[in-house]
C-alpha cells in the first residue's frame, strides 16, 4: 500500500451552485494543461474534489505545479483503500509511516461519508488511533495541534487517508470569468494586476505600447519576461504589442505639455479597447493604484477613463505600493521589472503633468490632431505573439497578426 493519488479540495468554487460543473470542468482542464508533461496521470473529478492518479509519477513534482494553479483551495498526497476496516488501519499506519514522525505528535480524524459503513467515526478513530500507536514508536497523540493530522474519509467508492493538507493557490480557475485584456507596460505594478485578475479567473490577453527608436528591444524583450512569468498561472498568453511612436509624436508636438500624458494614456486605451473587441473580450485590466503618480489622481483616472464604457478593472486600486512590491516578488516579475530599460512614457513624460486635468480641456486640444487614422494604423500594424513557459524569442515563434 503506498500514496498513489493527490487529492484536491475546491474551497470557494464549491459554493457555485448550478455553475459548478462549469468551474470543475475548467479547472480539470487547467490543471490537465499545466501536468501535461507527466504522461501517465489520470484525473478524476466530481463536484466536491478532484483526484489525480500518479501512476508512477513524482508526486512531489507533480505537487510543485499544482501549487500555482487558480481554483485549488488545497491539497494532499493521499492513499485509497477498499471499505474494510482492515485495510483503512493499515493505509493509515502507511500514510504516517511515510513521514519523519518520530518525535512528532498526531490526530485521527475520521469522516464516515458513507452511512453504510458498519463502524462509526468516532469507533473508527479509536481503532486506527490505537493500531497507530501499536505499531510506531515515539509518537504521541495531540488532538489540538497535531504535527500529523491523519484525516480518513469513509466514502461509497473507497476509503481516502491523508496526511498534510498543502495550500493551494486560490481563487477561481482562470478562464471561468471571462476573458479581459490587460495593459502591461515593463513597470512593477502591471504584472501584478494581471496575476490578480487571472486569480479571479479572468483570462488574460496582454497589450504593450512600445515606441521604437525610443524605446529598445530589450524593453520589448522585458514586455515578453513578464508574460513569460505570468503564463505559469495562466497558461499560454497572447500578447499584443501596439507600435506607439507616431501617435505619441503627434500628441508631443501638439498638445499642451500638462496634457500630453493624459492625452497619450487616453489613446492607450481607446486602442486597448478597440483590440477587446476583436478578439471578444469584456474588461480592460490596468496597473493602477490611486494616488500613486500624477496620471493616477481620480481626477486623471475621469478624464482617461472617458474614451470607454468598457469595465476598466483596477486590481491594485487600494493597494500601497509596499504591498504591490511584496506580490511582485511573490510571483517572481519584481526583478524583471526593476531593470532600467525605458517604456515609452518615461521618455515623453512631461515634466509637470497636470494632476486635476479637466476633459473639456483635453478633448479641445485632442481636437486640432486627426488621431483616427493613426489609431487604424496602430491596430492594423499590432504584432501577436502567443508566450509559453518555453517562449525563448521572438523570432522563434510565427507571427499572428
Ligand atoms: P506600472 O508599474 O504598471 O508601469 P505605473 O505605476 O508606472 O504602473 P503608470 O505609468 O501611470 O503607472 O501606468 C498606469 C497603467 O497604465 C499601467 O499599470 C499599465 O496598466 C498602463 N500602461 C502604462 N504604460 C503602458 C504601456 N507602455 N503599455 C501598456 N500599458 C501601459
Ligand atoms: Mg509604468
Amino acid at each position: 500500500m503506498k500514496y498513489d493519488r493527490i487529492l484536491i479540495r475546491y474551497g470557494e468554487m464549491s459554493t457555485k451552485g448550478k455553475n459548478r460543473n462549469r468551474f470543475v470542468v475548467r479547472l480539470k482542464q487547467n490543471i490537465a494543461k499545466k501536468l501535461a508533461s507527466f504522461s501517465n496521470i489520470k484525473i478524476e473529478y466530481m463536484r466536491d474534489r478532484m483526484y489525480i492518479l500518479l501512476n508512477g509519477e513524482p508526486h512531489e513534482k507533480v505537487m510543485e505545479q499544482l501549487k500555482t494553479v487558480f481554483g485549488i483551495q488545497s491539497f494532499s498526497l493521499a492513499i485509497k483503500c477498499e471499505n474494510e476496516i482492515q485495510q483503512i488501519r493499515e493505509a493509515a499506519l502507511t500514510a504516517v509511516q511515510q513521514n519523519e514522525y518520530e518525535g512528532k505528535t498526531f490526530k485521527v480524524s475520521a469522516k464516515r461519508v458513507d452511512k453504510q459503513f458498519p463502524v462509526g467515526s468516532s469507533e473508527l478513530n479509536y481503532e486506527i488511533g490505537s493500531h497507530i500507536l501499536r505499531n510506531t514508536q515515539n509518537l504521541t497523540v495531540n488532538v489540538h495541534q497535531p504535527d500529523i493530522h491523519v484525516r480518513v474519509e469513509v466514502r461509497k467508492d473507497g476509503t481516502y487517508v491523508t496526511c498534510h493538507d498543502v495550500p493551494g493557490a486560490g481563487g477561481l480557475p482562470v478562464g471561468t470569468s471571462g476573458k479581459a485584456m490587460l495593459m502591461l507596460s515593463g513597470g512593477i505594478d502591471s504584472p501584478v494586476a494581471g496575476y490578480l485578475a487571472m486569480k479571479r479567473g479572468l483570462e488574460i490577453e496582454a497589450v504593450h505600447f512600445f515606441s521604437p527608436p525610443f524605446t529598445s528591444e530589450r524593453a520589448k524583450q522585458k514586455v515578453i519576461d513578464l508574460v513569460k512569468k505570468l503564463t505559469k498561472f495562466g497558461g499560454k498568453i497572447k500578447l499584443h504589442i501596439v507600435p506607439f511612436t507616431d501617435i505619441q509624436q503627434t500628441i508631443h508636438r501638439q498638445v499642451p505639455d500638462g496634457y500630453s500624458l493624459i492625452s497619450s494614456r487616453r489613446m492607450m486605451l481607446k486602442i486597448t479597447d478597440l483590440l477587446r473587441k476583436k478578439h471578444n473580450g469584456l474588461a480592460i485590466v490596468t496597473g493602477e493604484s490611486l494616488g500613486q503618480v500624477a496620471s493616477q489622481t481620480l481626477e486623471s483616472m475621469f478624464v482617461i477613463n472617458d474614451m470607454t464604457t468598457t469595465p476598466v478593472l483596477r486590481p491594485l486600486v487600494s493597494m500601497d505600493k509596499t504591498e504591490i512590491i511584496e506580490l511582485a516578488r511573490k510571483i517572481d516579475t519584481h526583478d524583471i521589472s526593476i531593470l532600467p530599460y525605458e517604456d515609452c512614457c518615461t521618455i515623453f513624460t512631461p515634466s509637470s503633468p497636470k494632476t486635476r486635468p479637466k476633459r473639456e480641456k483635453v478633448a479641445y486640444y485632442e481636437s486640432f490632431i486627426d488621431l483616427e487614422p493613426l489609431i487604424e494604423t496602430a491596430v492594423a500594424s499590432t504584432e501577436t505573439w502567443v508566450i509559453d513557459e518555453a517562449f525563448t524569442s521572438a523570432d522563434e515563434f510565427e507571427n499572428l497578426f
